[in-house]
Formats: structure tokens, sequence, C-alpha cells
């Protein structure tokens, strides 16, 4: 029997084995999925948590139901990947030998790493909503806020979900427009970009989006610490925000093990090549979405994408045959912005968000880079998509490779 492991059974794990158990010989093929718990989170869904529009039920499934049959499923801590053996330790000690491996163990909030974060303020005037119990709590502390300085903040890119940032700002101000208190509240952004976003097309159009909002937009802030006692963001250069209730996107790390294994770069991302999502170093080694060390977006849509990309190579590289599927870095997400609309951006590698229409030319139904009601209805449909589409891995209605059919580029520039 040959033996596949897959560490992580978050999206890029789930859609793997789901996909994978169907296409390799189960009489020769051993598949293992290990996770440390079996409460697999839509972490899309913790945007709208803390403004009461999703249940916690909403967003939560028992992960061993999405697993199919035949798939072994360890709910376990990795604690170590022994590349010299072949093996992996989990931390109760169990130890699983293996064939191929596949990493896909995303990347988590990490407030311990800043200094001040996780100090008095913690879950009192501090939130982050990346995890499912900071979006929980900051669900009980919204509707107490009667106005003051609201800061949404980024502490260091990369994030995952780059853009869940700036559709927190839209909606939190929506949201206290609709309490009838926008007027109290002072909306600040605070980024360590220098634009509201990554890409120059978006970001001029997304800065707009705030400064029509009337949200005070603070670029280029690295952060050193956080002053609880004071309620300030203080940068290494000694700028100071004051803040009466932060939302902070803590550090995003890979998984420690990762670092404890000697396979990872700084931030515990496993180096793999960008088009293959082999690794540099080991030929039987592969890191699918947010844990893989490649210049793309961190978002659910590109662990979707790359996992089709990986399966296709990896069923030719088990028989000996040379990849020919290669990852162009796609990427494709709905940016709520507030009051029932939304926009949605497609990028990959080599080319930007642009304007246009998708999936078809002028009849979309989804705009790009344009807010748009359909916009917003397609973010509220994607969450069932993702329960009964994409994890069980049956066919996605957008292709893994991003096309420029509907995309706009003589638009870029003028606009
Ligand atoms: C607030 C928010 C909004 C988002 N919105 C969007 C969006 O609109 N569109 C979009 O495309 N993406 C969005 N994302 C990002 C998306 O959820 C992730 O990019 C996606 O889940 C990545 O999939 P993954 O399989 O790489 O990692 P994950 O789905 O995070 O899975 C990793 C798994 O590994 C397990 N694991 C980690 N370390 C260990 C260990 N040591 N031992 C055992 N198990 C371990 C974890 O328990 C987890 O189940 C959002 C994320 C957040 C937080």
């Amino acid at each position: 029997m040959k033996r596949l492991v897959v560490l992580g059974g978050g999206t890029a794990g789930t859609v793997i084995v789901n996909k994978l158990c169907h296409r390799l010989d189960a009489d020769q093929w051993q598949i293992t999925i290990v996770d440390r718990d079996d409460c697999h989170h839509y972490q899309p869904g913790y945007l709208f948590l803390p403004f009461g529009r999703y249940s916690d039920a909403q967003v939560s499934r028992p992960r061993h139901t999405l697993l199919p049959d035949g798939v072994d499923f360890v709910m376990a801590e990795v604690d170590r990947v022994d590349t010299a053996e072949s093996s992996v330790s989990l931390t109760d000690g169990r130890v699983l030998g293996y064939d191929y491996l596949v990493i896909a163990t995303g990347t988590s909030p990490r407030p311990d790493q800043t200094p001040g974060m996780q100090g008095s303020q913690w879950r009192r005037s501090i939130f982050d909503f990346y995890s499912f119990d900071g979006a929980q709590a900051l669900g009980e502390a919204l509707p107490a806020f009667e106005g003051g300085r609201f800061v949404v903040h980024i502490t260091d890119m990369p994030i995952k979900c780059p853009v869940a940032p700036l559709e927190f700002a839209f909606l939190a101000e929506a949201y206290f427009r609709e309490r009838g208190i926008r007027d109290q509240v002072e909306l600040v952004y605070v980024t360590p970009l220098s634009g509201a976003f990554t890409k120059p097309v978006s970001s001029a159009q997304l800065g707009t989006m705030l400064e029509q909002r009337k949200v005070d937009v603070q670029t280029d802030f690295l952060l050193d610490y956080i002053d609880p006692e004071a309620k300030q963001l203080v940068s290494y250069d000694d700028r100071r925000i004051d803040f009466d209730l932060l939302v902070t996107v803590p550090l995003n790390m890979g998984a420690d093990f990762v670092a404890r294994s000697g396979i990872g770069d700084e931030l515990n991302y496993v180096p793999v090549d960008q088009h293959t999502l082999m690794s540099q170093q080991h030929p039987n080694i592969f890191a699918v979405g947010d844990a893989a060390g490649i210049p793309a977006s961190k978002a659910g849509s590109v662990a979707h994408f790359a996992a089709e990309i990986f399966i296709g190579n990896f069923l030719q590289h088990i028989e000996g045959k040379p990849m020919t599927g290669s990852f162009d870095g796609h990427a494709n997400c709905f940016i709520e912005s507030g009051d029932g609309k939304g926009l949605l951006i497609d990028f990959n590698y080599d080319t930007e968000p642009l304007p246009g229409k998708y999936p078809l030319p002028f009849l979309g139904p989804f705009s790009l880079l344009a807010e748009s009601r359909a916009n917003h209805l397609g973010k509220l449909a994607f969450r069932w998509l993702y329960w009964n589409v994409l994890l069980p891995g049956r066919p996605m209605p957008f292709p893994a490779h991003m096309s420029m059919v509907g995309k706009q580029r003589e638009k870029v520039g003028g606009s």
C-alpha cells in the first residue's frame, strides 16, 4: 500500500481528499487526513458573525461529516515532520509514515506575536474577527459600543483574505448608520500598506470607497506594540493612534510545526514551486492553500483552484510522468461593501484585479471592481456552494485558471 498523508482538514485538505479518494485505487492507496479538532469552520462567515448576520451553526459543521468514507481521519495536533524518515509525529505520541505528504495546515492569527495585544484590553476594547471565538466576542461588544474612535487595523501582510478588513470597515460604517450613531463614531482604517489594498487599480477604487464613507485611512503604519493602558497603537517610527474600540487583524503565521520541522520560511510557510506546488527540497511533499509559501493571495478560492491543479499534477507525478498542470495564482473574492451591495475581484500572479463583468462578458451577472446587488447575493450564495459543492469536491462553476474574458484592460489608468 502507498500512503498519502494530508495535514490539515480545512478548505484545501478536505477538497483534496474528497477528489483524490475517487481517483486513487483503494486497494493500493491508504489516504489519511490529520486535523486537531472535529469542527470545520466556514471562515468567510466570521465577517458576518459580529453583526449578527450569521449564527454560529451556519458557519460550523462536524469535520468528519465532510470527509469521504475510506479516508482515515486522525484527530490530533501535528508536532513535527521528519523528512529524512518520511514520517509525521503527533503530539499524542503517534507516528504516521508517508510516501507522499500534503501540507494544508493554513495560516492563523497570532495576537501573541505583538507586545500588548493580549494585555489588559484583549477582548475588552481590543478584538479580532479572524478567529471563531474572536468574532463571537466582537458580536457581544459591538451592540454595546455607543460612539468614539473605532479603529480597524492590519498588523502586517500577508494575511488571509486581504480584503476582509476592508469589508469589515464597510459593514461597520453601514451598521453604525443603521443604528443612528454614525455621527458619534470616528472610523479609522490603519494599514501597513501604502494604500487601501495591495494592487494599484483596486487599491485606488477601494480607497475612494473608504473616503466616500468618511473613513480616515492611515497608511504605512508598521505596528511595534499596543499600549493597552493608553489605548494606543504605536508604530516603529513612534506614530500613535488612539482607539476606543480596536478591531485588529493580528500577524498571520503558518503552523509552528513547520518551523520545528525545518521546512518553512520566517513566517512558517512552506516554500513550494508556485506553479506545481511541490516542495523545492522534497519531491514527495506538496503544500496547498494558505500553508504554501507562494506569491498568491491567501484565500479559500486560491486553496480551491490550487487543489484542482495539484490533483492533476499529483496523479501524473505518482505515475512517474512530468507534471503538466501550472497554477497561475488565480484568486476570486467577493467584497461586501454594506447596504446589500458588494464588489468582485478576479486576478492571478500576472494580472491585477480589473473592471468588467464575470463570468460572461457584458452580461455578468457579477460586476468586477464595481458595487452591485448581484455581487452581494453571490457572496451570500457562496456559503451554500462551499458546504455542498466545493468541499465535497463536486465541479464548481468557476474554472481553476483565470480568464481575461469580460475584463476591461483599457479602463486601467483611467479609473
Ligand atoms: C474573516 C475571514 C474572511 C475570509 N473571507 C474569505 C472570502 O471571502 N473568500 C475567500 O476565498 N477566502 C476567505 N477567507 C480565507 C479562507 O477561509 C482561507 O484562505 C482558507 O480557509 C484556506 O484554506 P486552507 O485549507 O489553506 O486552511 P484552513 O481552511 O485554515 O485549514 C487549515 C486546517 O489545518 C488545521 N491545523 C493547523 N495546524 C495544525 C496542527 N499543528 N495540527 C493539526 N491540525 C492543524 C486547522 O485546524 C485547520 O482545520 C477568509 C478568512 C477569514 C479569517
